[in-house]
């Protein structure tokens, strides 16, 4: 039976990618989306015409009735998920004075109540078959912290604390959980600052692709002794 895969905000940018190179690995795929779903189709499509099985799940991760029924929908439709890559954000950038409280809900909701409330709805079938992995996508910004970006930067160090803390509290369950902090990546959230300045503030005198975050994930999803570990895959820009 081929490993499955499941990414939430697959639709595009760098969970896109995810599906496209675990696909491309034998994986089957299921593509969480929320608000894209002519682009989440059109990938499942697509990945199914490359042979692999692919489906799409609508569901908001901030809400946890929506991300239990994705878990019962995943169950049922691909039997177990092997790997689950919490990778939906958002962001919000401006001064912290000027952050008002739905910004705040938004931002925490999407990115790590998403984070806990996934990792919550498919820890227990990975108990059960005492295997599984989980991919958190946190940011250098939450290694580091980034002025204008401190709610953004705080929503991502709680996902490298909760991280570090489920990778204890489940390696005896025989379940790795890691964390990628991408740096800046060419993709629809970045477009709003000058990726030109950002590519030479860069060690390697460039923004990523989203494919490379993807590459690190199936990294991550196959180092069988891997867990607990905060993979910086920034081009050197939180060194
Ligand atoms: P993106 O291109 O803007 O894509 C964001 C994805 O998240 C979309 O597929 C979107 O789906 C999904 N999403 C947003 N809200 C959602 C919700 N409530 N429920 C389910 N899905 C939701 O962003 P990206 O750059 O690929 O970012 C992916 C992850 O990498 C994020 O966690 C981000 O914080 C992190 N990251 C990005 C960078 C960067 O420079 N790009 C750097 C560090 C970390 P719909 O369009 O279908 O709603």
């Amino acid at each position: 039976m081929s490993k499955t895969v499941l990414i939430t905000g697959a639709s595009r940018g760098i969970g896109r990618a995810c599906a496209e190179v675990f696909a491309q690995n034998g994986y089957s795929v299921a593509i969480n989306y929320n608000k894209s779903e002519a682009q989440a189709l059109k990938l499942a499509q697509k990945l199914r015409e490359s042979g692999c099985d692919a489906d799409v799940f609508k569901a908001d991760v901030s809400k946890s009735d929506q991300v239990n029924a994705m878990q019962a929908w995943a169950k049922e439709r691909f039997g177990h998920i092997d790997v689950l890559i919490n990778n939906a954000g958002i962001s919000v950038v401006g001064l912290l004075t000027d952050l008002s409280d739905s910004q705040w809900d938004e931002l925490r909701g999407v990115c790590l109540d998403g984070t806990v409330y996934c990792s919550r709805a498919f820890l227990p079938d990975m108990v059960r078959r005492h295997s599984g992995c989980i991919i958190n996508i946190s940011s250098v910004w939450g290694v580091h912290g980034a002025s204008y970006e401190a709610a953004y930067s705080a929503v991502k160090a709680g996902i490298i604390g909760l991280t570090l803390a489920l990778s204890k509290e489940y390696a005896p369950s025989g379940i790795r959980v890691n964390c990628i902090a991408p740096g800046v990546i060419d993709t629809d959230m970045s477009r709003c600052y000058d990726l030109e300045a950002l590519a030479e503030e860069t060690p390697l005198g460039r923004v990523g692709q989203p494919e490379e975050i993807a590459g690190a994930a199936l990294f991550l999803a196959q180092a069988g002794f891997v867990t607990g570990q905060v993979l910086g895959a920034d081009g050197g820009f939180g060194a």
